[in-house]
């Protein structure tokens, strides 16, 4: 007798990846017209800083993780498609999972989506870069007490342009960040809500935080040798105003290839200052592994449980070197 098979192409294309996320009673928020987003349901993932690093693509049935220790625990894959995803949850074969999909859903069940669907892997390095905005949001907020609580001076505030937005939208009442790519054009704002709401924060539908790094295009002007890579806005806000201009954030504790080329194509030294946590320290990790034989590579270990934001310009001083010797 013949083994049962999975028949993967056809698995792949019909079979709604949101139906079988159902089953395993994964709730996920609509962030745009085909993204689903929140907590990863995966047993790979065990950070419990990344609350919202699991996104699911309806329309390209794929789906991807973006946590560092998520990624490193799947041998370094971002993603994958429905087949992948049961193989993973059941932690069983794709043969195995691909047969128990056939199972749930059956052998010929009419697409769910009319139009021709094929698997693409996630974050190809075909992925598309931002388009720049076409406008900018007006009456930014910059003397907001918001920044003042976490020791952002006006002068830094006015800077990168950051501030409460009081206008209309899904950034209303955020404290806006504009995101620019490295040549200078403004491609997205983020959102950080400022009273305990959730999403911490919000960045419009499609924006790929994979291919920029946050400040890159003012930390390449500073014409320096050196740059240094925090996680979050605030952290690299707080380090430019420590005297320290050549700074990028990754936003998260993800690292992208874009992202690896970009500091690669202009900066001769990297100096990795990410949070004092385990995601911290795995990604700094992952982003040494790749970086090292190609610059020069100076980690920073932060004190547990500590963020560059938490800390004055003296105490980063401290553990970056003084101002003008980082570049
Ligand atoms: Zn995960």
């Amino acid at each position: 007798m013949q083994p049962p098979q999975a028949d993967f192409r056809s698995i792949k294309q019909r079979i709604p990846i949101d139906g079988v996320l159902a089953r395993y009673d994964v709730k996920l928020r609509s962030v745009g017209p085909h993204t689903l987003c929140g907590p990863c349901p995966l047993p790979t993932h065990t950070s419990r800083h990344s609350q919202e690093s699991f996104s699911v693509n309806l329309a390209r049935q794929v789906w991807s993780c973006h946590s560092a220790s998520c990624i490193a625990a799947r041998h370094g894959r971002l993603g994958g498609h429905v087949i992948d995803l049961v193989a993973i949850v059941e932690a069983c074969s794709l043969r195995q999972a691909g047969i128990r999909l056939q199972d749930w859903f059956g052998r010929g069940v009419p697409p769910s989506h009319p139009a021709p669907l094929r698997p693409v892997a996630v974050e190809s390095s075909a992925a598309q870069p931002n388009r720049p905005l076409g406008f900018a949001l007006q009456g930014i907020d910059n003397r907001h007490p918001y920044l003042t609580q976490r020791g952002i001076s006006l002068t830094t505030a006015q800077w990168f342009g950051v501030g409460m937005y009081h206008g209309a939208g899904f950034l209303a009442g955020r404290c806006v960040i504009p995101i620019r790519d490295e040549q200078g054009r403004l491609v997205a704002y983020a959102g950080r809500a400022v009273d305990g709401q959730e999403p911490k924060y919000r960045f419009p539908a499609g924006f790929r935080k994979s291919q920029v790094l946050f400040n890159l295009d003012r930390a390449i002007e500073t014409g320096g040798h050196n740059v240094i890579v925090v996680e979050g806005f605030f952290d690299a806000l707080k380090v430019y105003q420590a005297g320290h201009p050549g700074v990028v954030a990754l936003m998260g504790a993800s690292f992208s290839q874009r992202q690896s080329e970009l500091l690669l194509s202009r900066f001769a030294s990297v100096t990795l200052m990410l949070d004092g946590d385990q995601t911290g320290r795995h990604a700094a990790e992952v982003m040494a592994k790749s970086l090292t034989p190609k610059v020069r590579l100076n980690k920073v270990e932060l004190p547990n449980h500590t963020q560059p934001d938490q800390l004055s310009s003296a105490e980063i001083n401290v553990l970056v070197g003084p101002p003008n010797r980082t570049s």
